[in-house]
Protein backbone atom coordinates (compact mmCIF):
# COMPACT_ATOMS: atom_id res chain seq x y z
CA UNK A 1 0.00 0.00 0.00
CA UNK A 2 1.88 3.22 -1.09
CA UNK A 3 1.48 6.53 1.75
CA UNK A 4 0.09 8.64 -1.12
CA UNK A 5 -3.30 6.53 -0.75
CA UNK A 6 -3.33 7.69 2.25
CA UNK A 7 -3.06 11.32 1.43
CA UNK A 8 -6.82 12.30 1.13
CA UNK A 9 -8.48 11.19 4.75
CA UNK A 10 -12.54 11.75 5.12
CA UNK A 11 -13.03 10.88 8.74
CA UNK A 12 -12.91 11.88 12.11
CA UNK A 13 -13.22 15.83 12.26
CA UNK A 14 -13.56 16.38 8.82
CA UNK A 15 -11.55 15.92 5.65
CA UNK A 16 -8.21 16.68 5.32
CA UNK A 17 -5.61 16.03 2.33
CA UNK A 18 -3.04 17.61 -0.11
CA UNK A 19 -4.38 20.30 -1.71
CA UNK A 20 -4.34 20.26 -5.53
CA UNK A 21 -3.38 16.26 -5.59
CA UNK A 22 -6.08 15.06 -3.19
CA UNK A 23 -7.85 17.94 -1.64
CA UNK A 24 -9.18 19.57 -4.69
CA UNK A 25 -12.03 23.14 -4.81
CA UNK A 26 -14.78 20.50 -6.14
CA UNK A 27 -14.06 17.90 -3.27
CA UNK A 28 -14.27 20.99 -0.81
CA UNK A 29 -17.49 21.90 -2.69
CA UNK A 30 -19.35 18.60 -2.35
CA UNK A 31 -18.45 18.46 0.96
CA UNK A 32 -19.09 21.47 2.20
CA UNK A 33 -22.65 20.85 0.37
CA UNK A 34 -23.41 17.72 2.35
CA UNK A 35 -22.61 20.02 5.37
CA UNK A 36 -24.90 22.53 4.53
CA UNK A 37 -27.62 19.35 3.29
CA UNK A 38 -26.73 17.91 7.06
CA UNK A 39 -27.19 21.27 9.21
CA UNK A 40 -30.20 22.97 7.32
CA UNK A 41 -30.83 26.15 5.87
CA UNK A 42 -29.70 29.02 8.26
CA UNK A 43 -26.51 30.43 8.77
CA UNK A 44 -22.64 28.89 8.93
CA UNK A 45 -19.71 30.58 10.01
CA UNK A 46 -16.64 30.18 7.57
CA UNK A 47 -13.17 31.08 8.95
CA UNK A 48 -9.50 29.77 7.56
CA UNK A 49 -5.93 30.09 8.91
CA UNK A 50 -3.42 31.78 6.57
CA UNK A 51 -1.86 28.88 4.69
CA UNK A 52 -2.34 29.83 0.35
CA UNK A 53 -4.97 27.08 -0.48
CA UNK A 54 -7.01 28.93 2.15
CA UNK A 55 -8.85 31.38 0.28
CA UNK A 56 -9.18 28.79 -2.79
CA UNK A 57 -10.97 26.44 -0.21
CA UNK A 58 -13.30 29.25 1.12
CA UNK A 59 -14.59 30.42 -1.86
CA UNK A 60 -15.05 26.45 -2.96
CA UNK A 61 -16.88 26.09 0.87
CA UNK A 62 -18.62 29.07 0.48
CA UNK A 63 -20.03 27.63 -3.16
CA UNK A 64 -21.28 24.26 -1.99
CA UNK A 65 -23.10 26.19 1.03
CA UNK A 66 -24.84 28.03 -1.14
CA UNK A 67 -26.13 25.70 -3.13
CA UNK A 68 -27.46 23.92 0.06
CA UNK A 69 -29.30 27.18 0.49
CA UNK A 70 -27.58 28.28 3.48
CA UNK A 71 -26.01 32.29 4.76
CA UNK A 72 -22.66 32.18 4.65
CA UNK A 73 -20.97 34.72 7.53
CA UNK A 74 -17.29 34.97 6.23
CA UNK A 75 -15.13 35.43 9.56
CA UNK A 76 -11.96 35.63 7.82
CA UNK A 77 -8.54 34.58 8.99
CA UNK A 78 -9.54 33.10 12.65
CA UNK A 79 -8.33 31.24 14.96
CA UNK A 80 -10.09 27.79 15.34
CA UNK A 81 -11.12 28.72 18.70
CA UNK A 82 -12.54 31.58 17.98
CA UNK A 83 -14.43 30.49 15.29
CA UNK A 84 -15.77 27.90 17.83
CA UNK A 85 -16.88 30.20 20.58
CA UNK A 86 -18.62 32.16 17.85
CA UNK A 87 -20.77 29.82 16.07
CA UNK A 88 -21.72 28.79 19.92
CA UNK A 89 -22.38 32.47 20.71
CA UNK A 90 -24.12 33.51 17.61
CA UNK A 91 -27.31 30.72 16.91
CA UNK A 92 -25.54 29.71 13.80
CA UNK A 93 -26.23 25.86 12.49
CA UNK A 94 -22.27 25.24 11.93
CA UNK A 95 -19.15 26.03 11.07
CA UNK A 96 -16.34 25.13 9.08
CA UNK A 97 -12.36 26.08 9.77
CA UNK A 98 -10.41 25.45 6.81
CA UNK A 99 -7.09 24.66 7.95
CA UNK A 100 -4.74 21.57 8.50
CA UNK A 101 -3.90 22.77 12.20
CA UNK A 102 0.05 21.43 12.54
CA UNK A 103 0.39 19.94 9.54
CA UNK A 104 2.68 20.71 6.86
CA UNK A 105 1.61 24.04 4.30
CA UNK A 106 0.94 21.80 1.49
CA UNK A 107 -1.93 20.62 3.36
CA UNK A 108 -5.53 22.17 3.74
CA UNK A 109 -8.40 20.83 6.03
CA UNK A 110 -11.99 21.43 6.35
CA UNK A 111 -12.69 20.99 10.21
CA UNK A 112 -16.72 20.59 10.54
CA UNK A 113 -18.96 22.34 13.95
CA UNK A 114 -22.11 22.02 15.22
CA UNK A 115 -24.31 24.76 16.19
CA UNK A 116 -22.24 24.43 19.61
CA UNK A 117 -18.99 25.30 18.07
CA UNK A 118 -17.91 21.37 18.51
CA UNK A 119 -17.18 18.49 17.20
CA UNK A 120 -19.98 16.11 15.47
CA UNK A 121 -20.20 13.52 17.85
CA UNK A 122 -19.85 9.51 15.96
CA UNK A 123 -23.28 9.32 15.55
CA UNK A 124 -23.28 12.68 13.31
CA UNK A 125 -20.25 11.70 11.74
CA UNK A 126 -21.28 8.63 10.32
CA UNK A 127 -24.67 10.05 8.89
CA UNK A 128 -22.79 13.61 7.38
CA UNK A 129 -20.64 10.96 5.60
CA UNK A 130 -23.54 8.68 4.49
CA UNK A 131 -25.05 11.93 2.88
CA UNK A 132 -21.52 12.91 1.68
CA UNK A 133 -20.69 9.59 0.36
CA UNK A 134 -24.84 9.10 -1.32
CA UNK A 135 -24.54 12.69 -2.51
CA UNK A 136 -27.89 13.03 -1.48
CA UNK A 137 -27.59 17.22 -1.51
CA UNK A 138 -30.29 19.57 -0.80
CA UNK A 139 -30.14 21.92 -4.42
CA UNK A 140 -31.41 25.13 -3.32
CA UNK A 141 -33.76 27.03 -6.30
CA UNK A 142 -33.62 30.60 -7.30
CA UNK A 143 -35.73 31.93 -4.47
CA UNK A 144 -33.73 29.67 -1.63
CA UNK A 145 -30.48 30.98 -2.43
CA UNK A 146 -28.65 33.25 0.23
CA UNK A 147 -25.96 35.65 0.68
CA UNK A 148 -22.81 35.80 2.58
CA UNK A 149 -22.03 38.52 4.70
CA UNK A 150 -18.24 39.38 6.47
CA UNK A 151 -18.12 39.82 9.79
CA UNK A 152 -14.49 40.44 10.48
CA UNK A 153 -14.23 42.14 14.42
CA UNK A 154 -16.86 40.35 16.70
CA UNK A 155 -15.13 37.07 17.22
CA UNK A 156 -11.70 37.61 18.55
CA UNK A 157 -13.23 40.00 21.11
CA UNK A 158 -16.40 37.53 22.24
CA UNK A 159 -13.63 34.84 22.53
CA UNK A 160 -10.94 37.18 24.97
CA UNK A 161 -13.65 38.55 26.75
CA UNK A 162 -14.54 35.11 27.63
CA UNK A 163 -11.38 33.89 28.62
CA UNK A 164 -10.67 37.26 30.43
CA UNK A 165 -13.34 36.20 33.02
CA UNK A 166 -11.64 33.30 34.13
CA UNK A 167 -8.52 34.98 35.28
CA UNK A 168 -7.18 38.01 37.31
CA UNK A 169 -6.40 40.24 34.20
CA UNK A 170 -5.82 42.98 36.37
CA UNK A 171 -3.13 41.54 38.67
CA UNK A 172 -1.48 40.22 35.31
CA UNK A 173 -1.98 43.81 33.89
CA UNK A 174 0.08 45.00 36.55
CA UNK A 175 2.85 42.47 36.80
CA UNK A 176 3.49 44.02 33.24
CA UNK A 177 5.31 40.44 31.91
CA UNK A 178 8.18 40.74 29.17
CA UNK A 179 6.63 37.91 27.17
CA UNK A 180 8.05 36.19 23.89
CA UNK A 181 5.82 35.21 20.97
CA UNK A 182 5.94 32.98 17.85
CA UNK A 183 2.98 33.52 15.68
CA UNK A 184 3.93 31.12 12.82
CA UNK A 185 2.17 33.58 10.69
CA UNK A 186 -0.34 31.82 11.73
CA UNK A 187 -4.29 32.59 12.33
CA UNK A 188 -3.10 34.27 15.51
CA UNK A 189 -0.76 36.42 13.78
CA UNK A 190 -3.08 39.79 14.94
CA UNK A 191 -5.28 38.20 17.60
CA UNK A 192 -2.54 37.11 20.10
CA UNK A 193 -0.24 40.33 20.23
CA UNK A 194 -3.65 42.38 20.84
CA UNK A 195 -4.57 39.71 23.70
CA UNK A 196 -1.14 39.84 24.90
CA UNK A 197 -0.13 43.32 24.96
CA UNK A 198 -3.97 45.22 25.36
CA UNK A 199 -5.94 42.89 27.31
CA UNK A 200 -2.79 41.71 29.73
CA UNK A 201 -0.20 44.27 29.53
CA UNK A 202 2.83 42.41 28.74
CA UNK A 203 5.95 43.90 26.81
CA UNK A 204 5.69 41.55 23.94
CA UNK A 205 8.53 40.38 21.59
CA UNK A 206 6.49 38.63 18.83
CA UNK A 207 8.20 36.87 15.68
CA UNK A 208 6.54 35.10 13.06
CA UNK A 209 2.97 37.62 13.42
CA UNK A 210 2.53 38.69 9.68
CA UNK A 211 -0.71 36.40 8.46
CA UNK A 212 0.56 37.08 4.51
CA UNK A 213 4.32 34.80 5.08
CA UNK A 214 4.32 31.11 4.78
CA UNK A 215 5.21 29.17 8.24
CA UNK A 216 8.38 30.15 8.77
CA UNK A 217 8.74 26.91 11.30
CA UNK A 218 7.62 23.27 11.33
CA UNK A 219 3.94 24.04 12.10
CA UNK A 220 4.12 21.89 15.20
CA UNK A 221 5.06 23.52 18.21
CA UNK A 222 7.33 21.24 20.31
CA UNK A 223 10.71 21.56 21.72
CA UNK A 224 12.63 20.49 18.46
CA UNK A 225 10.68 23.35 16.40
CA UNK A 226 10.84 26.38 18.28
CA UNK A 227 14.73 26.73 17.91
CA UNK A 228 13.63 30.87 17.22
CA UNK A 229 11.73 31.16 20.34
CA UNK A 230 13.71 29.73 22.75
CA UNK A 231 16.59 32.75 21.37
CA UNK A 232 14.05 35.35 21.22
CA UNK A 233 13.56 34.60 25.08
CA UNK A 234 17.01 34.55 26.11
CA UNK A 235 17.83 37.69 23.99
CA UNK A 236 14.66 40.20 25.09
CA UNK A 237 15.40 38.39 28.51
CA UNK A 238 11.42 37.80 28.47
CA UNK A 239 10.31 36.05 31.61
CA UNK A 240 7.94 33.61 29.67
CA UNK A 241 7.58 32.20 25.65
CA UNK A 242 4.63 31.45 23.85
CA UNK A 243 3.76 29.75 20.31
CA UNK A 244 1.02 28.88 18.83
CA UNK A 245 0.37 26.15 15.68
CA UNK A 246 -1.23 27.58 12.66
CA UNK A 247 -5.17 27.79 13.70
CA UNK A 248 -3.86 28.87 17.50
CA UNK A 249 -5.94 25.76 19.37
CA UNK A 250 -2.52 24.80 20.43
CA UNK A 251 0.09 26.29 22.61
CA UNK A 252 3.95 25.30 23.37
CA UNK A 253 5.54 27.06 26.50
CA UNK A 254 9.24 28.42 26.95
CA UNK A 255 10.37 29.21 30.57
CA UNK A 256 12.31 32.71 30.87
CA UNK A 257 16.03 30.80 30.11
CA UNK A 258 14.38 29.89 26.95
CA UNK A 259 13.53 26.30 27.89
CA UNK A 260 10.66 24.97 26.00
CA UNK A 261 8.40 22.71 28.66
CA UNK A 262 6.89 19.19 27.72
CA UNK A 263 3.71 19.89 26.62
CA UNK A 264 2.28 17.67 29.11
CA UNK A 265 3.84 19.91 32.12
CA UNK A 266 2.39 23.00 30.51
CA UNK A 267 -1.41 20.50 30.65
CA UNK A 268 -0.34 20.02 34.20
CA UNK A 269 -0.31 23.87 35.31
CA UNK A 270 -3.03 24.78 33.57
CA UNK A 271 -5.44 21.49 35.12
CA UNK A 272 -3.82 23.23 38.84
CA UNK A 273 -4.74 27.22 37.61
CA UNK A 274 -8.25 25.17 36.12
CA UNK A 275 -8.44 23.01 39.55
CA UNK A 276 -7.86 26.14 41.83
CA UNK A 277 -10.79 28.05 40.82
CA UNK A 278 -13.42 25.65 39.78
CA UNK A 279 -15.04 22.30 40.96
CA UNK A 280 -14.90 19.34 38.23
CA UNK A 281 -12.99 16.52 37.34
CA UNK A 282 -10.11 16.04 34.23
CA UNK A 283 -10.10 14.16 31.16
CA UNK A 284 -7.58 13.53 29.31
CA UNK A 285 -6.08 10.98 26.84
CA UNK A 286 -4.10 7.68 27.60
CA UNK A 287 -0.55 9.02 26.81
CA UNK A 288 -0.95 12.06 29.11
CA UNK A 289 1.56 11.88 31.58
CA UNK A 290 0.66 10.82 35.72
CA UNK A 291 1.59 14.18 36.54
CA UNK A 292 -2.57 14.74 35.84
CA UNK A 293 -3.37 12.47 38.04
CA UNK A 294 -1.23 13.74 41.37
CA UNK A 295 -2.56 17.47 40.36
CA UNK A 296 -6.21 16.41 40.11
CA UNK A 297 -5.88 13.78 43.73
CA UNK A 298 -4.15 16.63 45.45
CA UNK A 299 -7.84 18.98 44.80
CA UNK A 300 -9.76 15.89 45.41
CA UNK A 301 -10.70 15.32 41.72
CA UNK A 302 -10.63 12.23 39.42
CA UNK A 303 -8.68 11.78 36.50
CA UNK A 304 -10.74 9.71 33.15
CA UNK A 305 -8.84 8.67 30.32
CA UNK A 306 -9.91 8.54 26.74
CA UNK A 307 -8.68 7.72 23.44
CA UNK A 308 -6.24 10.06 21.86
CA UNK A 309 -7.91 12.47 19.86
CA UNK A 310 -9.42 16.04 21.11
CA UNK A 311 -13.12 14.31 19.68
CA UNK A 312 -12.79 11.79 21.72
CA UNK A 313 -11.71 13.93 25.27
CA UNK A 314 -14.50 16.60 24.31
CA UNK A 315 -16.72 13.72 23.92
CA UNK A 316 -15.73 12.67 27.54
CA UNK A 317 -15.48 16.03 29.09
CA UNK A 318 -19.22 16.73 28.01
CA UNK A 319 -20.31 13.76 29.80
CA UNK A 320 -18.72 14.06 33.14
CA UNK A 321 -19.02 17.67 33.71
CA UNK A 322 -15.05 17.91 33.72
CA UNK A 323 -12.82 21.37 34.47
CA UNK A 324 -10.90 20.72 32.33
CA UNK A 325 -9.17 18.58 29.89
CA UNK A 326 -6.22 18.05 26.91
CA UNK A 327 -4.20 15.84 25.38
CA UNK A 328 -0.52 16.50 27.03
CA UNK A 329 1.46 15.68 24.17
CA UNK A 330 -0.73 17.54 21.70
CA UNK A 331 0.06 20.94 23.22
CA UNK A 332 -4.14 21.26 23.59
CA UNK A 333 -5.73 22.61 26.85
CA UNK A 334 -9.86 22.16 26.89
CA UNK A 335 -11.28 24.44 29.70
CA UNK A 336 -15.11 24.24 28.98
CA UNK A 337 -16.20 27.49 31.13
CA UNK A 338 -14.61 29.89 27.87
CA UNK A 339 -15.63 26.80 25.25
CA UNK A 340 -15.43 22.86 24.94
CA UNK A 341 -12.36 23.13 22.35
CA UNK A 342 -8.70 23.43 22.46
CA UNK A 343 -7.42 26.78 23.09
CA UNK A 344 -3.92 28.38 23.17
CA UNK A 345 -5.55 31.76 24.44
CA UNK A 346 -7.16 29.91 27.69
CA UNK A 347 -3.67 28.66 27.92
CA UNK A 348 -1.71 31.40 27.45
CA UNK A 349 -3.79 33.42 30.03
CA UNK A 350 -4.18 30.58 32.92
CA UNK A 351 -0.13 30.87 32.95
CA UNK A 352 -0.04 34.36 32.96
CA UNK A 353 -2.51 34.50 35.93
CA UNK A 354 -0.27 31.53 37.89
CA UNK A 355 3.35 33.46 37.32
CA UNK A 356 0.95 36.85 38.56
CA UNK A 357 -0.93 35.05 41.71
CA UNK A 358 2.23 33.21 42.65
CA UNK A 359 5.38 35.59 42.07
CA UNK A 360 7.20 32.42 40.72
CA UNK A 361 8.65 32.35 37.59
CA UNK A 362 7.95 29.73 35.06
CA UNK A 363 11.22 27.79 35.36
CA UNK A 364 10.24 27.47 39.40
CA UNK A 365 6.42 26.36 38.34
CA UNK A 366 7.42 23.57 35.93
CA UNK A 367 10.18 22.46 39.02
CA UNK A 368 7.14 21.76 41.20
CA UNK A 369 5.37 20.04 38.95
CA UNK A 370 5.68 15.92 40.04
CA UNK A 371 8.32 14.82 38.44
CA UNK A 372 8.18 11.81 35.91
CA UNK A 373 10.60 11.17 33.01
CA UNK A 374 8.65 10.33 29.67
CA UNK A 375 10.13 9.42 26.49
CA UNK A 376 8.21 8.89 22.93
CA UNK A 377 8.87 7.50 20.02
CA UNK A 378 7.39 5.07 17.22
CA UNK A 379 9.45 2.48 15.10
CA UNK A 380 8.41 1.20 11.73
CA UNK A 381 6.69 -2.63 11.60
CA UNK A 382 6.65 -4.93 8.48
CA UNK A 383 2.96 -5.05 7.48
CA UNK A 384 0.65 -7.83 8.78
CA UNK A 385 2.95 -8.28 11.71
CA UNK A 386 1.08 -5.72 13.81
CA UNK A 387 -0.88 -8.39 15.49
CA UNK A 388 2.27 -10.54 16.38
CA UNK A 389 3.78 -7.72 18.03
CA UNK A 390 1.05 -6.87 19.85
CA UNK A 391 1.00 -10.24 21.37
CA UNK A 392 4.35 -10.42 22.63
CA UNK A 393 4.30 -7.19 24.44
CA UNK A 394 1.13 -8.58 26.14
CA UNK A 395 3.15 -12.33 26.82
CA UNK A 396 6.28 -9.89 27.67
CA UNK A 397 4.20 -8.09 30.91
CA UNK A 398 2.04 -10.69 31.31
CA UNK A 399 0.89 -9.73 34.85
CA UNK A 400 0.53 -6.25 34.43
CA UNK A 401 -2.89 -4.11 34.48
CA UNK A 402 -3.61 -3.78 30.20
CA UNK A 403 -5.73 -1.18 28.90
CA UNK A 404 -6.62 -1.82 25.32
CA UNK A 405 -9.01 0.99 24.64
CA UNK A 406 -6.63 2.57 22.29
CA UNK A 407 -3.69 0.32 21.09
CA UNK A 408 -2.12 -0.88 24.47
CA UNK A 409 -1.51 0.58 27.55
CA UNK A 410 0.47 -1.21 30.04
CA UNK A 411 0.43 -0.24 33.46
CA UNK A 412 3.25 -1.18 35.67
CA UNK A 413 4.65 -0.16 39.08
CA UNK A 414 7.36 1.98 38.05
CA UNK A 415 5.64 3.76 35.37
CA UNK A 416 3.43 3.03 32.02
CA UNK A 417 3.72 1.86 28.01
CA UNK A 418 1.32 2.87 25.41
CA UNK A 419 1.90 1.69 21.95
CA UNK A 420 -0.58 2.57 19.23
CA UNK A 421 -0.56 1.74 15.94
CA UNK A 422 -0.76 4.72 13.48
CA UNK A 423 -3.80 4.95 11.04
CA UNK A 424 -1.59 6.32 8.25
CA UNK A 425 1.77 4.29 8.34
CA UNK A 426 3.25 1.08 9.29
CA UNK A 427 4.38 3.07 12.60
CA UNK A 428 3.98 1.81 16.03
CA UNK A 429 4.15 5.04 18.48
CA UNK A 430 5.29 4.35 21.53
CA UNK A 431 4.78 6.64 24.74
CA UNK A 432 6.48 5.61 28.54
CA UNK A 433 6.83 7.13 31.77
CA UNK A 434 8.51 6.47 34.61
CA UNK A 435 9.62 8.00 38.17
CA UNK A 436 12.85 7.50 37.59
CA UNK A 437 14.66 7.89 34.25
CA UNK A 438 16.71 4.93 34.15
CA UNK A 439 12.98 3.38 34.00
CA UNK A 440 12.04 5.04 31.30
CA UNK A 441 14.50 4.23 29.39
CA UNK A 442 14.27 0.64 30.14
CA UNK A 443 10.60 0.29 29.77
CA UNK A 444 10.89 2.42 26.02
CA UNK A 445 13.85 -0.16 25.28
CA UNK A 446 11.44 -2.75 26.06
CA UNK A 447 9.02 -1.74 23.28
CA UNK A 448 11.84 -1.26 20.60
CA UNK A 449 14.00 -4.61 21.27
CA UNK A 450 10.67 -6.73 20.98
CA UNK A 451 10.62 -5.18 17.32
CA UNK A 452 14.35 -5.84 16.65
CA UNK A 453 14.18 -8.87 17.88
CA UNK A 454 11.48 -10.30 15.49
CA UNK A 455 13.56 -9.17 12.52
MG1 LIG B 1 -4.31 23.19 15.50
Amino acid sequence: MSKREHLLKIGVSGIRGVVGEFLTPSLACAFAQAFGSYVGRGTVVVGRDTRASGPMLQHAVTCGLLAAGCEVIDVGVLPTPTLQVYVSATGALGGISLTASHNPPEYNALKLFNGQGQFFNQYEREELLDLYHQSDFQQAINSQIGGVRQVLDQAPRLHLDRVLRHVDAARIRGCGFRVALDGVNGAGSVMTPRFLREDLGCALHAISVDPTQPFPREAEPKPETLGALAQLVTETKSQVGFAQDPDGDRLAVADENGHVLDNDDVLALAVEAALARLPGDVVVNLTTSSAIDDIAAKHGRKVIRTKVGEANVVEAMQQVGAAIGGEGSNGGIIFPAVHLCRDSFTGMAFLLDLMASTGKTMSALARELPRYYRRFGAVMFEHGKLGDLMLQLEERFAGAEMDRMDGLKIRLPEGWIHVRASNTEPLLRIAVEASAESDAEALYRSVTLLNSNRE
